[in-house]
């Protein structure tokens, strides 16, 4: 793999900024002016190379965001949303409309799943949702009108890995695109060098890591993305979910710190994710042996990175897991929160939260159970003192016995 074509190529973006700055300057306009009317004419007609016409379509900082992600992600270009549920959607409705149809994996985040199974009908869209993990069920859910296959490389929230190689060769093999929401693993996994046609993400959480904004980006070839961004039939500039240019410069920055905040997320969680198993409690961490992707993860993920960020633990009812993440926030392990991805530890109860929009039978069949704590491990740099007062709290409420071994030491 050559340095411009492995993740780290996030780094090869020099732009300078006015001044010479080291980051570029941020666009602080929704409009640029042309020096004749011809000029304007061309850019309607197609892009121009440094020229922008209006913020909704580009800005020159979003543009800089894109660069960098398309670079990380190795497609040809990328876009930047206000959210990823835009990304989502707005790629979705590019690809398909009446009369097409969708085969999703049923273990997505519960926006997307409520996005298909409500919403995409009322566009004539039908959706097919599967078991991604089982080939065979994909391929009888796939006809020659499927137009998407969709994915999430790291499945939410029991961390089932899609095997991106098969699925795009089954994809291509009815001419439909792969989709990969890359949301719980950028860095670890690179879709599109894997086979994913278009690779999704929530900004919001790891590629950002502040929490302090809402985005998302959908990375693809020139021509998908060309489309999208089509002044008269283009999604993104139709519905126009445009992300803000301070957002999108501050989103940039953040990026030069993933490379390491990712592995430390992976060091903290792989270590938290030992520490409770060993204690006899039941734990989804793809890192872990016998977790039953656990050597599928190995073989498609970038070396370097580790086993990401998310786990999820098992403490059989729903009042213990309440207890369990009440007790947690007392005790400073970290927050009682949706989301992930942030640099402190965060926590929440998949089935009444993130995954609360799929139907119970639906939550059943994916393996949820009520008892489930969703864990974002932060960059804490402390984690076997964080794991220690996390000990603390599971043997409060009787998820294990304050007798049992503590094997960290
Ligand atoms: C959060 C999330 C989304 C939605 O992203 P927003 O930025 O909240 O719109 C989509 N997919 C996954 C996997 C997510 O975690």
């Amino acid at each position: 793999m050559n340095t411009n074509d492995s993740p780290s190529s996030l780094f090869h973006h020099p732009v300078s900024g006015e001044f010479d700055g080291v980051n570029p300057s941020i666009s602080d306009s929704s409009t640029y002016s042309f020096p004749n009317a011809e000029a304007m004419e061309d850019v309607f007609q197609h892009e121009v190379e440094g020229r922008y016409l209006y913020s909704r379509l580009w800005s020159p900082s979003n543009r800089n965001l894109a660069r960098t992600l398309s670079a990380m992600e190795g497609t040809e270009a990328a876009l930047v949303t206000a959210s990823g549920m835009a990304a989502i959607t707005c790629t979705l409705l590019q690809l398909c409309g009446e009369g097409d149809e969708i085969v999703a994996s049923r273990t997505i985040y519960g926006g997307t799943y409520a996005f298909l199974d409500n919403m995409a009908p009322r566009f004539g869209i039908q959706v097919r949702f599967v078991d991604i993990n089982n080939l065979d069920e994909v391929d009888r859910a796939m006809t020659y009108a499927t137009r998407v296959v969709y994915t999430e490389s790291l499945s939410n929230p029991l961390l089932n890995v899609a095997d991106i190689p098969a699925l795009s060769r089954l994809a291509h093999g009815y001419g439909a695109k792969l989709l990969v929401d890359n949301t719980f693993s950028p860095l670890i996994f690179s879709p599109a060098r894997l086979g994913a046609d278009v690779v999704i993400y929530s900004l919001t959480k790891y590629i950002n890591g502040a929490s302090d904004c809402v985005a998302g980006a959908v990375c693809a070839s020139k021509s998908m993305i060309a489309s999208m961004t089509d002044c008269t039939r283009g999604t993104s500039m139709l519905l126009g979910p445009v992300l803000d240019s301070l957002r999108s410069a501050s989103i940039r920055k953040n990026m030069y710190t993933l490379p390491l905040r990712m592995k430390q997320h992976s060091v903290n969680a792989n270590f938290l994710a030992r520490c409770i198993s060993e204690t006899g409690i039941h734990v989804h961490y793809p890192g872990l042996v016998y977790h039953p992707q656990h050597d599928l993860f190995a073989s498609l993920a970038n070396p370097g990175f580790g086993f990401g960020g998310m786990l999820v633990l098992d403490v059989e009812t729903s009042a213990r897991a309440n207890a369990l993440m009440e007790e947690m926030q007392r005790a400073e392990v970290g927050l009682l929160a949706v989301s992930l991805g942030y640099v402190r530890t965060l926590f929440s109860a998949p089935g009444h939260s993130t995954s609360s929009e799929i139907p119970e039978e639906d939550q059943q069949e994916m393996g949820l159970s009520e008892g489930m704590v969703r864990i974002s491990a932060g960059i804490e740099p402390d984690i076997e003192d964080l794991w220690q007062r996390m000990r603390g709290c599971l043997a409060r409420v009787g998820a294990i016995s304050t007798l049992t071994p503590d094997s960290s030491k």
